[in-house]
């Protein structure tokens, strides 16, 4: 049986449920967080509840995130006995039936899901170690100008319809990969882009990206291994001549990319020295591994 956290109540994932007249559900006004947990520990817990503030601030509801957040998150996943997970976090505008333009008064829902993740994900390692086919899209990626792009709001009509392409196309990839208004090259439907070229590790800048947090660890690794970094715009064809190539999220972690329009890339050097890196820093946060740096530990 599988439980999730409404409201703050432990409730059976079969009995869950949220009204009709929520607004997330009505307009898709709301905000979330995918978050990964290894050994029991959300993994830079910090920065996604900070994600998750600042997408309601931007929403105009700084005040929905509940104070006890990850009391709710651990308690959720003590209740599903669960240590390495996919952890989820809604938070809509709550129910207000009737006008498009919301109450000031927010009486958020809150809920908590949470689901294993696929065998081989113990202790820390990549569960999606097979390198990620990925294929680029028609579909835009939406402007800044129209939706901020570092809102990680319940609105993800833009990257479904950048998969919906890639199925209708019958073109079968894992990710399907946007460009921004003018052509150069954003992100993935749910994934940020990497990759190297002549040693230097390269990723669209922000401005029309989620800027997602495992692109910051990787950024922050990379200065860290004396890999040099840059952010700018570039275009598909960059990417498809690059030495190496990867995507990253929460989920995926660092996941190198096999082929990109049917042009082989992979990983190389580079991706696996980050990779590294990437695990060797879950392990410093989440299995309390120490290395004298005083970073371990729980954030
Ligand atoms: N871009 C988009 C559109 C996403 O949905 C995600 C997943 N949250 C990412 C990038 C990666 O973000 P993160 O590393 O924070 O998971």
């Amino acid at each position: 049986m599988t439980v999730y956290n409404v409201d703050g109540e432990l409730v059976d994932r079969k009995e869950a449920t949220v009204s009709v007249d929520d607004r997330g559900f009505r307009y898709g006004d709301g905000a979330f967080e995918t978050c990964r947990a290894y050994g029991g520990t959300v993994f830079l817990w910090g920065k996604h509840r900070e994600r998750l503030e600042q997408t309601c601030e931007t929403l105009g509801m700084r005040e929905a995130v509940p104070g006890d957040l990850r009391a709710r998150i651990d308690e959720t996943l003590a209740a599903n006995d669960l240590a390495e997970a996919y952890v989820r976090v809604s938070v809509t505008r709550g129910v207000q039936p009737g006008k498009l333009t919301p109450d000031e008064d927010v009486d958020p829902t809150v809920v908590v899901y949470v689901k294993p993740l696929p065998a081989g994900g113990t202790d820390g390692e990549a569960v999606w170690d097979d390198p990620a086919t990925v294929e680029s899209v028609a579909t835009r990626r939406i402007p800044d100008s129209a939706l901020p792009a570092d809102a990680k709001t319940q609105n993800y009509l833009n990257g479904i319809l950048a998969r919906l392409e890639l199925r209708e196309s019958e073109r079968g990839a894992d990710e399907s990969l946007m460009c921004d208004l003018d052509g150069y090259v954003a992100e993935g439907a749910t994934s940020n882009l990497f990759f190297v070229d002549d040693g230097t590790l390269m990723t669209p800048e922000a401005g029309s990206i989620l800027p997602g947090i495992t692109r910051g660890t990787v950024l922050e690794l990379a200065d860290w291994i004396d890999v040099p970094s840059e952010t700018g715009r570039y275009t598909v064809g960059d990417v498809r001549r690059a030495e190496e190539a990867f995507l990253t999220n929460t989920t995926w972690e660092i996941r190198p990319i096999a082929r990109l329009d049917g042009a082989a890339v992979g990983g190389g050097p580079v991706t696996d020295r980050l990779r590294r890196a990437y695990d060797e820093t879950v392990d410093r946060r989440c299995y309390g591994d120490t290395d004298g740096s005083g970073n371990e530990g729980r954030d």
